[in-house]
């Protein structure tokens, strides 16, 4: 019998450039995806790109029935969790829908695994658990703390998985932290496509560089980092995507739970990125200094040594590729999935 393994949320920005990574490297995928933030585009453009097929299946994490009916037909070893909410900002309007959607169904989406004794997953964290660290680079050991719904909603998860592995130990979890993704895969078939204005940096510039939006306000100007504008860890989604595949291989050999930083280990500020996108590209990015934005914190990059011992994983991909595949995307598909 044929082995899967199931994306939630396979077809959102990082889940399509997983699943291309993943048939390439020869496993059966399986997305479970509500599309309430994705377009059935993306996975067919994944299954052009390998000519693999890609079972894909319309459902909700929070349905427990439907869950279980993917569960009893597919034999299923190991799940990579995507599924979830992500903007900051809508989440402190609509918390209840941010712990319902992220939490209930991460606590369904488990209580369903170990009904089918299958219990490797892989966890779409973030450096938001890290809230506004206290140094930089951030380690994997450095306090969590989260000031939003949607950070206290992925720190919840990682308490909650926590106390799963102490009640079972024969869970393998990881909880993969990434920090900032941008890029696309390099055909520029698929990539980030936010739905209505972008609440993120790469987006947004690329946007303005299409012609989509007027310019782009940098949020602040006077932080105390090289230039006075936020300095982040900007990482490669396809760099991102192999770190799923190394998780995947790594827990199959180790139980237990561990927390390991996706990210490359240096920071670039906006204006950083600003130039880089204009420079590589050749192309005009408009910008506006502005106020800060409200949460915003001032610098946060990872420590990746963990990845690179525990998973033999580290970031290939260079700031010029992170750029130009975005641009390559973006141009090619002004409107997105809809282009
Ligand atoms: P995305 O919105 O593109 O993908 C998430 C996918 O999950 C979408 O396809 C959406 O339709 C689906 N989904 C949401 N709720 C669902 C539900 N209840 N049932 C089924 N499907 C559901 O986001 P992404 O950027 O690919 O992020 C993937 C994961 O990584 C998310 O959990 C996100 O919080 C996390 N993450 C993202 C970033 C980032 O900057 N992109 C950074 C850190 C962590
Ligand atoms: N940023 C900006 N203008 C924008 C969007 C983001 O200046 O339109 C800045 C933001 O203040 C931060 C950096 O770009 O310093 C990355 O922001 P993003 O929202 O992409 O990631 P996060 O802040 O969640 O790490």
């Amino acid at each position: 019998m044929n082995q899967y393994v199931l994306l939630t949320g396979g077809a959102g920005y990082i889940g399509s450039h997983t699943a291309l990574c993943l048939v390439r490297a020869g496993y059966n995928v399986i997305s479970f995806d509500n599309y309430s933030n994705s377009s059935p585009e993306a996975l067919k453009r994944v299954e052009q790109l390998s000519g693999k097929k890609i079972i894909t299946i319309t459902g909700d994490i929070r349905d427990q029935a439907a869950l279980t009916a993917v569960f009893s037909q597919y034999s299923i070893s190991a799940v990579v969790h995507f599924a979830g909410l992500k903007a900051v900002g809508e989440s402190t309007e609509l918390p209840l829908h941010y712990y319902d959607n992220n939490v209930a169904g991460t606590v369904t989406l488990c209580r369903v695994m170990r009904h089918f004794n299958v219990k490797k997953l892989v966890f779409s964290s973030s450096a938001t658990v890290y809230g506004d660290a206290k140094e930089v680079p951030i380690k994997e050991t450095s306090a969590r703390s989260a000031t939003n719904p949607y950070g206290q909603s992925k720190l919840m998860i990682e308490l909650i998985l926590e106390d799963l592995v102490k009640a079972e130990p024969d869970w393998s979890i990881a909880l993969l932290r990434y920090f900032n993704p941008v890029g696309a895969d390099s055909s520029g078939q698929i990539g980030e496509d936010p739905n209505g204005i972008p609440n993120n940096l790469m987006p947004f510039i690329s946007q303005v560089a299409v012609g989509k939006r007027e310019q782009l306000s940098v949020f602040g100007n006077d932080y105390p980092t090289p230039d006075g504008t936020g300095v982040r860890d900007y990482i490669h989604v396809v760099d991102l995507a192999l770190g799923h595949l190394k998780a995947l291989e790594y827990l199959e050999q180790h139980k237990g739970i561990e927390a390991i930083n996706l990210g490359t280990g240096v920071g670039y500020s906006v204006l950083d990125m600003v130039n880089a996108f204009s420079t590589t590209n050749q192309v005009a990015v408009p910008y506006k200094i502005s106020a800060r934005r409200p949460g915003d914190i001032a610098s946060c990059y990872a420590e990746p040594s963990k990845a690179k011992t525990l998973l033999g994983w580290q970031t290939e991909k260079t700031l010029e590729d992170m750029v130009r595949d975005t641009w390559r995307w973006q141009s090619q598909n002004p409107n997105g999935y809809q282009s």
